[in-house]
């Protein structure tokens, strides 16, 4: 099966739901069994649906759907994107082991590592996220977990992925990824030697804006312990935002590559103002990760940072309050473009970062991109008045 007919005929089950095309929304705690033999062998006789917390057909669909598009064994939804992130690493590691992670995470897994990871004696400690096979000289004895995320939150760097899974596999360590940025439609991890990948199901699965989702989808080598391990935390990710997550997740196949062409012009059409002074989206031929992004990605999203040549924070502000269709907020991967300011330079310890004026986060929606180009062509006119 194809890419896009995957998007659109995994985790469905329409036989069983009288036609319906998608999965009903089950509303469940209490699974009724007709005899006492049945209920007491419900955990080995085959039965699907048990309990609430252990699953119902409409969490089935999404983790079936997941697991098809990136070709796992299997996967366990959540809340939230973080806490994909967190059951991962916490699913993964005992009192003693230390976890590797790169310098470029999304923030909160930082503060994961280090607050309250550390307090469970798991130490944590952070490398340059180019370092490729270099990975090798920074893996201990106790190393169980190589954390990847690329390209990196707001600084967009692209990860040689297989050449740090080959060395971490060498040391029996768990290679897992934040594969959030290409919706897991244009990176397929697993088949470049990851272990576990974990999506911020929120933004392109979603893709409306509308709902918190996690989905940590898992090879065969970790699949049981993720499922057992997560199961003993009480994890569970509710049934209605189950149901809009696989609704969305249903044309990401037209979404994804409008996000990418629509991003690459406005990408292209930023490299060429006098105001801005760098482009981190590696769809570009001079990023620097662009090498490795064509080697491995098949496409990009809409999601990239550039930086404009003044710090003056009245004549950023000026570009961006008037902006007509780039909102100004959190989160990233609906329909809508969004413009916000962003300080990559507070986000490393391994690595420094230096920027010479203010980075600023783009999320480059379904528009028409003419308009959005209008819309950025005023901000930069407010901005050089201001
Ligand atoms: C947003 C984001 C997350 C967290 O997802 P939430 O659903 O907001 O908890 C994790 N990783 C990356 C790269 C993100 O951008």
């Amino acid at each position: 099966m194809k890419e896009d007919t995957k998007l659109v005929h995994t985790g469905r089950d329409t036989a069983n739901h009288h036609g319906a095309v998608n999965t009903p929304v089950y509303h469940a705690s209490t699974i009724l069994f007709p005899t006492m033999e049945e209920y007491v062998n419900r955990q080995t006789s085959g039965v699907a649906v048990k309990y609430g917390r252990r699953g119902t057909p409409t969490i089935f669909g999404l983790e079936d759907a997941m697991t098809a598009l990136e070709g796992g064994a299997g996967t366990v939804l959540t809340p939230s994107g973080l806490q994909a992130i967190t059951m991962a690493l916490i699913s993964c590691v005992k009192a003693g082991d230390h976890v590797l992670v790169t310098d470029s995470t999304y923030a909160p897994t930082r503060n994961f590592c280090r607050e309250i990871l550390a307090g469970f004696g798991v130490e944590s400690s952070f490398y340059d996220p180019q370092i490729g096979a270099g990975i090798e000289a920074f893996i201990k004895p106790n190393t169980t977990v190589v954390w990847t995320e690329s390209p990196g939150s707001q600084t967009f760097d692209v990860q040689d992925i297989p050449a740090i899974s080959a060395a971490a596999h060498a040391a029996g360590a768990t290679v897992m990824m934040d594969n959030t940025w290409s919706g897991g439609y244009y990176f397929k991890p697993l088949e470049h030697g990851v272990d576990i990948s974990v999506h911020a199901a929120t933004k392109y699965v979603v893709g409306h804006s509308d709902v918190m989702m996690g989905a940590v989808v898992c090879n065969a080598r970790t699949l049981d312990q993720v499922k057992t391990r997560s199961s003993y935390f009480g994890n569970h990710a509710g049934p209605d935002d189950v149901y809009l997550a696989l609704r969305g997740l249903r044309t990401m196949g037209v979404r994804m590559p409008r996000h990418f062409e629509n991003a690459m012009t406005i990408a292209r059409w930023l490299q060429d103002r006098e105001e801005v002074t760098r482009v981190m989206y590696p769809a570009l031929p001079n990023d620097p990760g662009h090498t490795i992004w064509k080697r491995d990605f098949t496409g990009a999203s809409g999601l990239f940072g550039f930086v404009v040549n003044t710090g003056d924070q009245t004549k950023v502000a000026a570009m961006l309050d008037g902006l007509e269709f780039f909102g100004m907020g959190s989160s990233w991967g609906g329909y809508e473009s969004l413009l916000i300011p962003s300080a990559p330079e507070k986000n490393r310890t391994a690595t420094e970062w230096t920027v010479d004026g203010q980075t600023l986060r783009i999320h480059v929606g379904l528009e028409d991109p003419d308009d959005l180009l209008t819309d950025l062509d005023k901000g930069f006119d407010r901005l050089n008045k201001a």
